[in-house]
């Protein structure tokens, strides 16, 4: 049995509080490793040590830290099959999906080479007389990550690059449920050149994400995950005095208008509902075609695609479109709402309970649902599912299709699907969800864009990645300078205007 532990100061080490939590092969609902769950003494230690190691490496020139994030890229490059193999065994995902997961992790480190541009301050020259004020972005010291299972690359990247080419050094508690690739992730940035120490990976659950709230030394943390966890990582952390940025759940509503090209719009919400197994916080969960006719033209078109749908072991080649959900924990709770979604009176038009696989009976496969006839009332719609079900929900008009929408408590990311550009714009300009698609699925901007929710989907200020994931771990000290030819006039007691 594999022990996976902590990775400190350059090197792995084994976990020391005698907790340790299993991790499954998905696929086949065997635990293939145990990894260590931190105790506070053993997060003080290890927060300790990066406190050590970041001064040097925020003195560093941010050219040189820059080129240690050039190196990064190539490696990951160099390192993606492997990578994504071990994130495709411990989380079930496809492995071309699991490439993916590097991918867009990557590209955040793209973005982290311009780190010179990115933390270049402002400069008035002669904001008075004989006096120039400007601006620098300097590191918080020791900053945090707290991430999720569903990106076990690329989340723990958004917050690794910005976070360490800004100059701070960076401690990632990555979930418990797939803890190998951040791991493998600090290994990479260590042959890239960074300084040990700047760079710790902390396992564990609760109580090391707790003693990380109450660390004084740690400035900032930046987490994702589930909405209550959220909600309660922003309360401490902020309570104790940190900057802190919360993503939470999601339920992400696919508006379909009648003008919409249909085919278009049913290959869109399979591969976002399906794809991933729904464990996507970007995952398009309801369908909210507008009018009678255009719900049973969009049922017609589903039903034949998702029935195709091919569910396996990632192992079983490319044509696997989606796996297992990651424990029987997950499996049990989709499980549980589907059967809360028939009982409260909505159609099952696909049913994926009986979905089994020869050979990997034991796994955590739970075949794709699709779901009719939903309302606001039921517990499938208010309920982030993260699971292989799709809700459609039928909206008689375009205003009551919006207000779905907007009324709902989470507001990450959304999607229409039309040919008219003034219903698009309109939705686009009026809608309180932080991410927008118009014929797009799944809009998760690109690394130089940022990424965000509103409302219960994110919590605190700035969005994650972009030029706002710099302003999030770094800091604004602002300088007003005047030489000696302005001082010679003496002392001012008045409160001075820059006249
Ligand atoms: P989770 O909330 O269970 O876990 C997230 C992190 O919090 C993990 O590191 C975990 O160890 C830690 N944690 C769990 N319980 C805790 C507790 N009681 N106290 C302190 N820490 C705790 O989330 P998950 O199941 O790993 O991930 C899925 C969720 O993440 C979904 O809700 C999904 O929508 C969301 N998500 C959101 C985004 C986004 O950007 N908004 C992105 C990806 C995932």
């Amino acid at each position: 049995m594999d022990q996976i532990g902590h990775y400190i100061n350059g090197a792995r080490v084994s976990g020391a509080s005698g907790r340790t939590a299993d991790v499954f092969n998905p696929a086949t609902g065997e635990v293939q490793a145990q990894v260590a769950l931190a105790s506070k003494a053993e997060v003080d230690a290890i927060v300790a040590k990066a406190a050590a190691a970041q001064p040097a490496w925020g003195a560093t020139n941010p050219q040189r830290r820059a080129r240690v994030m050039m190196k990064v890229v190539d490696l990951l490059n160099r390192d993606m099959d492997k990578l994504a193999e071990a994130l495709s065994r411990e989380h079930g995902k496809t492995f071309p999906d699991a490439k993916g997961d590097v991918q867009r992790g990557l590209e955040v480190i793209e973005f982290c080479i311009g780190a010179p541009h990115l933390l270049k301050g402002e400069y008035t020259d002669g904001a008075g007389p004989g006096i120039d004020m400007y601006s620098m972005r300097q590191p918080l010291g020791v900053v945090a990550g707290i991430t999720p299972f569903n990106f076990p690359a690329m989340i723990p990247l958004w917050k690794a690059g910005p976070a360490l080419a800004s100059g701070n050094a960076f401690i990632l508690k990555p979930s418990e449920r797939d803890p190998s690739v951040p791991l493998m992730l600090a290994e990479i940035f260590k042959e890239a050149g960074l300084p040990d120490g700047c760079f710790q990976v902390i396992n564990g659950d609760k109580e090391a994400v707790d003693a990380i709230l109450d660390n004084e030394t740690v400035q900032a943390i930046g987490f994702v995950g589930s909405t209550p966890i959220a909600q309660y990582i922003y309360s401490r952390g902020c309570a104790n005095g940190k900057r802190v940025q919360c993503f939470g759940g999601a339920k992400n509503h696919m508006i379909v208008m009648p003008d919409a090209d249909m085919e278009q719009a049913a290959d869109a919400l399979v591969g976002a509902g399906y794809g991933a197994a729904g464990e996507r916080c970007m995952a398009i969960s309801v369908a909210v075609p507008v009018g009678d006719e255009t719900a049973d033209r969009l049922i017609a078109a589903l039903k034949p695609r998702i029935e195709s749908l091919k569910v396996g072991p990632y192992t079983a080649g490319d044509d696997v479109d989606f796996g297992p959900l990651v424990t029987a924990a997950a499996k049990a709770n989709v499980q549980r709402l589907v059967q809360t979604g028939i009982d409260q009176g909505a159609e099952l038009v696909i049913d994926g309970r009986d979905f089994s696989l020869q050979g990997y009976e034991d796994g955590f496969f739970v075949g794709p649902h699709l779901f009719d006839r939903v309302t606001e009332d039921m517990d499938i719609y208010k309920t982030e599912i993260f699971g292989p079900v799709l809700s459609t929900v039928r909206a008689e008009t375009y205003e009551e299709a919006i207000g779905l929408a907007m009324d709902h408590e989470y507001g990450n990311g959304t999607a229409i699907f039309t040919r008219d550009g003034d219903t698009a714009r309109d939705f686009a300009s009026r809608i309180n969800i932080g991410m927008v698609g118009i014929n797009v699925p799944i809009p998760v901007p690109l690394a130089y864009h940022s990424f965000g929710g509103w409302k219960k989907s994110g919590f605190g200020d700035l969005n994650q990645h972009g030029t706002d994931g710099f302003k999030f771990y770094t800091r604004t000290k602002t300088v007003t300078a005047r030489w000696p030819s302005g001082i010679k006039e003496g002392a001012a007691l008045n409160f001075k205007a820059m006249d």
